[in-house]
């Protein structure tokens, strides 16, 4: 018999086979409460289900579909997981703890289709989207990293791939984070990266602009965003933001603008003025991420003297401004870096 994903199936798909089997809805809402609550690793550890329907689950589904091909730590109490799917791709998922908050950063696609040139998850290109029960997965199995006495606070659908290329299995799993019998996460505690799709923005909006946005722009121009992220080839700045103020207007919510800041190519005084002209009296964030060098790209870290410099511009013309702080670098925690120096090691470059 086949085995399918349970994660994939929690829903009424679920309560429909238990329904068959005689069993009550109060079961579905037991199982609910094992996984997202109570942190359960095997069907065996749900002991208020009878012997014979844990074994029945058992047989008919997999719990876990991956397995962790490595396991990382950093000092700073980041932990970032390797994982392995059942057809052998790889994706990578991150712990970020920082003073009380608990934030995961998580994949969607194994690579990406994007091709962002300063991007370890781009350079090898996209092989397939994560399914729903592949992306809750990585929640739930990051969960079961914390401590007993500590709980999630944040997601960031910033790791491999590109969010909203894969909306059709990223919405739901989302649902299951948020939902109070769920993890019980807020929507405005769970944000989504996009290096700017407008119709997948618009169906984010359409579909109650519940999270929050983060939109990465990477250039000041036209000029700029074509060198480094191609998507830009297709689709303008003017649309990107365009979406993005609907976006704004629905949600009410603070738009974050992400920026990877690249030595000698974006990180001129003259780029953080044409930014903050750009972004005009957006009510926004600019998250600057200095570049995190990647073995084999020829992009350095811009120095400090330049960091500075930009955001002093940035803040001058009225903007709120972060530099995202570098955590986990000890354990290459930028998205891509870790699954593509494993499968070096395996495969290395050159054979
Ligand atoms: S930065 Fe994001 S969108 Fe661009 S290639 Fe990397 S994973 Fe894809």
């Amino acid at each position: 018999m086949r085995v399918s994903h349970l994660l994939n199936s929690i829903d009424d798909s679920l309560a429909a086979w238990l329904s068959a089997r005689g069993q009550g809805a109060y079961r579905a809402k037991q199982i609910r409460q094992w996984l997202f609550a109570r942190r359960a690793g095997d069907f065996q550890e749900m002991t208020d289900l009878g012997q014979a329907l844990r074994s029945e689950l058992a047989a008919e589904f997999a719990l876990w579909t991956m397995s962790v091909v490595r396991h990382t730590q950093a000092e700073d109490g980041t932990e970032k997981l390797l994982l392995g799917l059942a057809d052998g791709g790889q994706i990578e998922c991150v712990l970020l703890r920082d003073e009380v908050r608990r934030t995961i950063c998580i994949s969607t696609q194994v690579g990406c289709g994007m091709g962002c040139v300063f991007c370890a998850s781009g350079l090898d290109g996209l092989e397939r989207n994560l399914t729903r029960g592949e992306i809750l997965e990585q929640i739930l199995r990051l969960q079961r990293l914390l401590k007993a006495e500590e709980r999630l606070s944040h997601i960031v659908v910033m790791g491999m791939g590109e969010p909203l290329a894969n909306l059709d299995n990223l919405l739901p799993a989302l649902e299951e984070a948020s939902r109070e019998d769920g993890l019980g996460i807020s929507a405005r505690r769970i944000t989504i990266s996009t290096v700017g799709l407008p119709k997948p923005m618009r169906r984010l909006a359409e579909a109650g602009a519940r999270y929050r946005l983060a939109v990465s722009l990477h250039a000041p121009n036209e000029a700029i965003r074509r060198q480094i992220v191609p998507v830009g080839e297709k689709v303008s700045l003017a649309e990107i933001l365009a979406e993005a103020d609907h976006y704004f207007d629905l949600s009410g919510r603070q738009l974050t603008f992400e920026y990877v800041l690249l030595a000698g190519i974006n990180d001129g005084a003259e780029h953080a003025h044409e930014l903050a002209r750009l972004l005009g009296r957006r009510t926004a964030l600019v998250n600057v991420i200095p570049f995190n060098p990647v073995s084999g790209l020829p992009y350095r870290t811009p120095s400090s003297a330049a960091q500075q410099t930009f955001r002093h511009i940035l803040e001058d013309h009225g903007l709120a401004v972060r530099f995202r702080h570098k955590k986990g670098d000890a354990i290459d925690a930028a998205c891509g870096q870790l699954r593509r120096r494993t499968l070096q090691q395996i495969s290395p470059v050159g054979t």
